[in-house]
């Protein structure tokens, strides 16, 4: 693999589609919609698709127009993130007023919607009637997990060619973590399995010590659950640790942002004027209101990630108590002590309802239960027998 598909990890059929898709725009779909498992690259191998479209040489990575597209700032190429919990109607309205141009210096005017699952009725049904009726050089890609395909109204999948990545293998996450980030191999190695070929993941626990440390105080959850008084307090550390980690990643982004809209808006500055700075008071209200609605979708994030970690954890358990590890991968290689240890505890059978119990909290939590209320049941529920 070569220039911006050199990004795309692990997924040689996916890439090749693409290419040909590229190399021959007679053939040229409108929509496409790329699913796979959290981690597998979606909006990654989207991103490098827009900028082979709108590459003279097929995504050679190196020319203006590839560098513009992967770094987002490609005229033509229009992208929507959820910042909150869903995406509304007005972004979506918004992308298709951009949609109905003709590109302003690319081939191709691009909408590329990442998270498409989290649009709502209404969005959908706007993003439907685009589909519905494409103008002539403009292509949807839209993202979505594959865990949950009804989550895309089915009128929409329809319309889309879909593009299914898989999880990439472990060796080939290790591998683009040596090459592309300079990660020392064995660390690379480590992170990479210990991410299930997640590969954002597997970057994040690479190159961040404390991502390493709050990995392994979710994984040291369920042999220290020995009384009612320890899974309380494993509960308190779990919803504060995602707290923490949404905290953080909301400072960061929290600050440069009203630091800007400040800046246009020249508070600080001499007097603005008061139709100014009412205006200003009301800019400012708005993005609080956006940066608040972020920092509960982070937290949650942050959380369900702890929780699919737990989840694996004891499925590697129940390997144990059942067939054996005989070539079986576990999700967590480092761990293989652990999950020994609780399957002579809970057996097989403990550890299916352990399981269940994480999704139950997971589908909890997804229905707007209180962080701690969910996670104390959970606890309670994980709790290691006499
Ligand atoms: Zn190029």
């Amino acid at each position: 693999m070569s220039g911006v598909w050199e990004q795309v990890v692990g997924q040689s059929a996916v890439v090749a589609e693409l290419q040909a898709a590229v190399a021959d725009p007679t053939a040229m779909t409108h929509a496409w919609l790329f699913t796979g498992p959290p981690g597998s690259g979606r909006s990654v191998a989207a991103r490098a698709f827009a900028a082979a479209l709108q590459c003279p040489d097929g995504g050679d990575g190196t020319c203006h127009a590839c560098r513009t597209v992967l770094a987002g700032t490609h005229a033509d190429v229009q992208t929507v993130v959820p910042e909150g919990l869903s995406i509304g109607v007005a972004e979506v309205r918004e992308l298709v007023r951009i949609a109905g141009r003709a590109p302003s210096q690319g081939r191709w005017q691009v909408v590329l919607v990442e998270d498409a699952d989290r649009m709502t009725e209404q969005a959908s049904n706007t993003v439907l009637k685009m589909l519905e009726e494409p103008p002539a050089r403009t292509v949807f890609l839209l993202c979505a997990p594959s865990l949950h395909p009804e989550d895309v109204p089915v009128t929409i999948r329809s319309r889309c060619r879909v593009v299914g990545l898989r999880t990439p293998p472990v060796d080939a996450v290790a591998d683009v973590l040596v090459r592309r980030d300079g990660v020392d191999p064995a660390l690379a190695a480590w992170s990479a399995a210990a991410a299930g070929g997640h590969v954002g993941r597997a970057r994040h626990l690479a190159r961040d010590e404390t991502a390493r440390l709050a990995r392994k105080a979710v994984l040291d959850v369920p042999l220290s659950l020995v009384s009612l008084a320890a899974c309380l307090n494993a509960a308190d550390d779990l919803v504060g640790a995602a707290k923490e980690e949404s905290d953080r990643a909301s400072a960061e982004l929290d600050g440069a942002e009203t630091e800007a809209v400040k800046q246009s808006l020249g508070v600080g500055a001499r007097g603005p004027g008061v139709a100014a700075a009412s205006r200003g008071a009301g800019q400012l209200k708005e993005l609080e209101k956006r940066q608040k609605s972020r920092a509960t979708r982070l937290g949650r994030d942050s959380l369900d990630r702890a929780l699919v970690d737990l989840a694996a954890l004891y499925r590697d358990a129940l390997v144990f108590a059942t067939s054996g590890t005989q070539g079986v991968t576990l999700a967590h290689p480092d761990r293989r002590a652990d999950a020994e240890e609780l399957a002579r505890r809970i057996g097989p059978e403990g550890a299916l309802r352990r399981i269940d119990a994480v999704l139950d909290c997971r589908r909890a939590l997804e229905q707007n239960v209180k962080p701690q209320i969910a996670v104390e049941a959970l606890t309670v529920a994980l709790r290691l027998p006499a």
